[in-house]
């Protein structure tokens, strides 16, 4: 006999092994989708907002949260646009490109683009040619992508920036801010962030306390089309040992990530309040916000030739 949904009389397609819930693909989209509208509206991610772009990739999370938040645009009257990076990776980001393109048009929303070839004169191949070796490729590409991100909002007229990180890249990065041993850095990534600059676009983070497996539950159900290609620099970051060991932690203790990232929130905040001095000034080069001096982007650069 068919295991049913416990809401309603379907048959079940995902259990939930943390609350022992069983959902048919309908009932899970409802419940998922009240978890992150009720997140939004608890901390007013888009309450006061005019303008809030979603920063989509074309990847399975950001693709789920621009379905699940552009609606409360529509009810709250937040005007919302879609932005893309191309970090330039040949045979792997331009499908995801294209993911995001057909999303963007599935929510009516405005597409808008922006490349670190245009940007900063060579795309992630490139710069990745020019260290020699893909093992620092994610640290450029993370950070300047977060550069062209926040430059772009801004440019844009954005006063939100919507990110589609999930609860286990929160938990991951949380673990790797306590492996680096940097209090400061702490401080600035719990939902408590409180440096700030006028010319730093404020980000949201509507999926922070959905696990990864049920963001691609809810594109499969909702039949998202996603790109879930690997990043061929994927393998070298050493995120990939944290998250390992996180998923270790979690199959045997179901809901780990999630109460080990609400302590390292009460401990960000914490630190929020000792670091509560520091203020974020423009880079020396750039002009973007930064702790001071030039800022990371611009660091990275000129170590690859590029200023
Ligand atoms: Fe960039 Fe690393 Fe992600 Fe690839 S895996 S897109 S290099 S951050
Ligand atoms: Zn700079």
């Amino acid at each position: 006999m068919a295991i049913r949904c416990d809401f309603c009389t379907s048959k079940a397609r995902y259990l939930q092994r943390h609350s022992g819930a069983k959902f048919c693909g309908r009932c899970f989209t409802k419940s998922l989708r009240r978890r992150v509208w009720r997140d939004v509206g608890r901390n007013r991610m888009i309450s006061d907002s005019r303008f809030a772009i979603f920063a989509v990739s074309g990847g399975k999370d950001s693709v789920a949260c621009l379905d699940i938040v552009a609606p409360l645009g529509r009810v709250r009257r937040t005007q919302m646009a879609v932005l893309t990076v191309d970090e330039g990776i040949r045979g792997y980001r331009e499908e995801g490109i294209k993911r995001a393109r057909k999303a963007a048009r599935a929510s009516d929303l405005e597409f808008h683009t922006a490349s670190f070839k245009r940007e900063f004169g060579a795309d992630l191949d490139s710069i990745v040619d020019r260290l020699g070796s893909p093992k620092r490729a994610c640290t450029y590409c993370g950070v300047l992508r977060r550069w062209i991100l926040n430059r772009h909002a801004r440019d844009l007229g954005a006063d939100r920036l919507i990110t589609g990180h999930n609860l286990d890249d929160e938990a991951e990065s949380a673990l790797l801010n306590l492996i680096r041993g940097d209090p400061a850095r702490l401080a600035r990534s719990g939902p408590n962030y409180i440096l700030s600059h006028e010319k730093l676009v404020p980000r949201v983070k509507p999926l922070r306390g959905i696990p990864g497996k049920e963001t691609l539950l809810y594109d499969i159900f909702n039949r998202l089309d996603v790109h879930l290609g690997s990043c061929p620099y994927a393998g070298f970051d050493f995120r990939n040992q944290v998250r390992s060991f996180l998923n270790q932690v979690e199959e045997d203790r179901p809901t780990s990530k999630s109460s080990f990232l609400s302590t390292v929130d009460r401990l960000s905040a914490q630190f929020a309040r000792l670091y509560a001095g520091g203020r974020l000034v423009e880079c020396s080069r750039c002009g973007e916000p930064t702790v001071g001096g030039e800022c990371k982007a611009c660091q990275l650069l000129r170590s690859v030739g590029l200023l």
